[in-house]
């Protein structure tokens, strides 16, 4: 019998390369090793995030995004699809809602996990925007009445059982990641265009999961927002 008996398929929308297991790579090597199938719906290619003066957008648009195939791979994610989107620039516009209702209708996913939008002091606007875009994309891809083109190319409606904000302001759903910590910390430090040259990253990456474990008696913990449906 799976840990996660409720989910078969898990979609994780995350802004860019990074983002997904930082904020939820415990959770999602626990899902892995229970069966459950994950994708990984990776808004922009980082394309911006560096400091070296001899990188170029896409140079580190390629690096990026070979770093999060590794990752995938070495997590047992089933499918990383890159939207490539610029980095720095993502809006909250109803096209990007239809892409991400599109994905949600062709992947059927049980569980869907994104950026907190409502996280106070939410500096960046790639995430703010992929979290507000993502959860209206929840609600269009639901109801038969949105996106009829979608219906007529046979993607029908679909609505998954829950939606999980990582790193959410007010977390009320706890994940024991004390078993899969481990893995965590190789699938970041895979990600070496942002972290080779970062000192103490494991340490504060370990103090927050441990901070997050504390109140429930946990190890390491991920700690979301769930909202349920139905
Ligand atoms: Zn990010």
């Amino acid at each position: 019998m799976s840990q996660f008996p409720d989910i078969a398929r898990a979609m994780l929308v995350f802004a860019h390369p990074d983002d997904a297991d930082l904020s939820a790579g415990g959770t999602v090597a626990k899902w892995t090793r229970a069966g459950v199938e994950v994708a990984y719906v990776i808004c922009t290619s980082g394309q911006r995030g560096s400091k070296d003066p001899t990188m170029t957008p896409s140079r580190l648009a390629e690096i990026r995004e070979a770093e999060q195939l590794d990752v995938a791979r070495y997590l047992g994610v089933k499918k990383t699809i890159f939207l490539r989107h610029m980095d720095g620039e993502l809006e909250a516009t109803k096209a990007f809602r239809g892409e991400i209702a599109m994905l949600i209708r062709r992947y059927t996913p049980d569980v869907i996990v994104t950026h907190d939008p409502w996280m106070l002091y939410q500096l960046h606007p790639d995430h703010r925007a992929v979290g507000i875009t993502t959860v209206d994309a929840v609600v269009a891809a639901r109801d038969h009445l949105y996106l009829l083109d979608q219906a007529e190319i046979g993607l029908p409606p679909h609505q998954p059982k829950e939606l999980l904000l990582a790193r959410a302001e007010k977390p009320d759903y706890v994940v024991d990641i004390s078993d899969t910590m481990e893995l965590k910390i190789e699938a970041v430090s895979r990600h070496h265009s942002q972290l080779d040259h970062v000192p103490g990253w494991r340490e504060r990456v370990r103090e927050l999961a441990a901070s997050r474990g504390s109140a429930e008696g946990f190890t390491y913990a991920e700690t979301y927002k769930r909202i349920q449906f139905r």
